[in-house]
């Protein structure tokens, strides 16, 4: 720290922190003690844990430990480089392949993670002069990927169909030759809800769009073999850009961008993300990789089945309408009386977050209740009891079961 200067980084980091603070909206580090399952150790003490995207449980599935552990010994942890420098071992190519076949596309591209898949794929495909059409509760990285990008953006407020075709008509008549690409997820990660697929997919071809859709919590939830939203609706062919994680229900890390083969080629020459980071540690390619074999395996639909009935059982015990995913958001709206109910949660040793602005619009900070295969019917009772004692969440009864 500079002594001399009125104006050392600390200063100004101190007072941005007290601004945070001020408005209650002040975030901390909590480290698990141990794996990520339905039961974890936080600060010493044991907690249902009721916020994972671990949706099929399998970030601790022996199998994928198994081949992380198998791809260890056959090529090592780091991969040493970029992918196209040296960065690109066998792993790879196999888990690229293994997306491509899962969703049924010509190819797919892997990357380190979800958030660098949209920074990569986005810019490359759209830039100064085109327009991006996006609805409002997209995802950090989508939002920021399409900035990025430099391109005209609209956004439509949560899945409003009207709005998305007036903007399109708009785009096409006001920058005729521009590119239109719409970007949307099936699965909205803080209010659970589904995209509709099949209309949005009508309107972008009606008026010469194309469609960037990520399904980072639909995938091995949703669909034939867990291939998402897309391929539930029967319109996955209909879409250019599939985008998916593999840090989520597929329990290991990173994302893929999944399309034709030209789309591939394209993105290995200019998705930025791609080119200029070193490749995921080859290990972790190979978890994924059996991940997918699962979730698209017999054993996959058992764990799906598991996984809609936790969903159906919370659904009933809360008489709340039925949920499209394995996110139920329980929508309390002031910041500092969601925070509160979270920490009472949390005594009483649930872990359910409290999810607030800048993450959800401001004074609509919820509870975000996710399932996974792995809790029990009896991990389900104990949090709808806990639920029904919660003050905040009777005060908002009308609202949770208008959702
Ligand atoms: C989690 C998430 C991402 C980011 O993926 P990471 O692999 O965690 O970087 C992107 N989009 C959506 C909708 C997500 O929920």
């Amino acid at each position: 720290m500079n002594p001399h200067s009125d104006y050392s980084l600390d200063k100004f980091l101190l007072s941005g922190l007290e601004e945070i603070d001020s408005r209650g909206l002040t975030r901390r580090l909590s480290a698990l003690d141990g794996p990520q399952q339905p039961r974890v150790i936080q600060n010493g003490k044991e907690l249902l844990n009721f916020s994972s995207n671990d949706y099929l449980g399998l970030a601790t599935h022996p199998e994928l430990k198994t081949a992380a552990m198998a791809e260890w010994e056959r090529s090592g942890f780091g991969s040493g480089a970029s992918r196209l420098i040296c960065g690109t071992l066998a792993a790879h190519e196999e888990l690229d392949r293994a997306i491509a076949e899962f969703k049924q596309t010509p190819a797919a591209l892997s990357f380190s993670s979800g958030y660098a898949a949209a920074m990569g794929a986005i810019p490359a495909i759209c830039g100064t002069g085109d327009v991006i059409i996006l609805d409002k509760l997209s995802h950090a990285c989508l939002v920021d990927a399409a900035r990025l990008s430099g391109a005209l953006l609209r956004v439509f407020p949560h899945n409003d169909l009207c709005k998305l075709e007036s903007h399109l008509k708009w785009a096409s008549a006001k920058h005729p030759g521009a590119k239109i690409l719409v970007i949307a997820e099936s699965i909205y990660s803080m209010d659970g809800d589904r995209a509709p697929l099949r209309e949005m997919v009508e309107l972008k071809e009606r008026h010469g769009a194309w469609f960037f859709l990520d399904e980072a919590h639909a995938v091995g939830v949703i669909g034939r073999q867990g291939r998402g939203l897309a391929d539930e609706e029967g319109i996955a062919d209909h879409i250019e850009i599939q985008m998916g994680t593999l840090g989520k229900a597929l329990g290991s890390h990173g994302a893929y961008i999944a399309g034709t083969s030209t789309l591939r080629k394209f993105l290995i020459n200019r998705a930025r993300s791609f080119i200029f980071s070193t490749s995921p540690p080859v290990p972790v390619a190979a978890a994924s990789r059996k991940a997918i074999e699962i979730a698209a395996s017999p054993e996959g639909d058992s764990l799906r089945t598991k996984l809609w009935e936790n969903i159906r059982h919370l659904q009933s015990l809360l008489s709340i309408k039925v949920p499209a995913s394995a996110i139920l958001p329980l929508v309390i709206g002031n910041e500092s009386a969601a925070v509160e109910t979270s920490a009472r949660l949390l005594d009483q040793g649930f872990l359910v977050p409290a999810i607030r602005f800048p993450t959800v619009a401001k004074g609509s900070a919820r509870l975000r209740v996710t399932l996974t295969a792995s809790h029990t019917r009896f991990d389900i009772e104990s949090l709808a009891r806990a639920l029904h004692g919660s003050a905040a969440l009777k005060q908002e009864r009308p609202s949770l079961l208008a959702r």
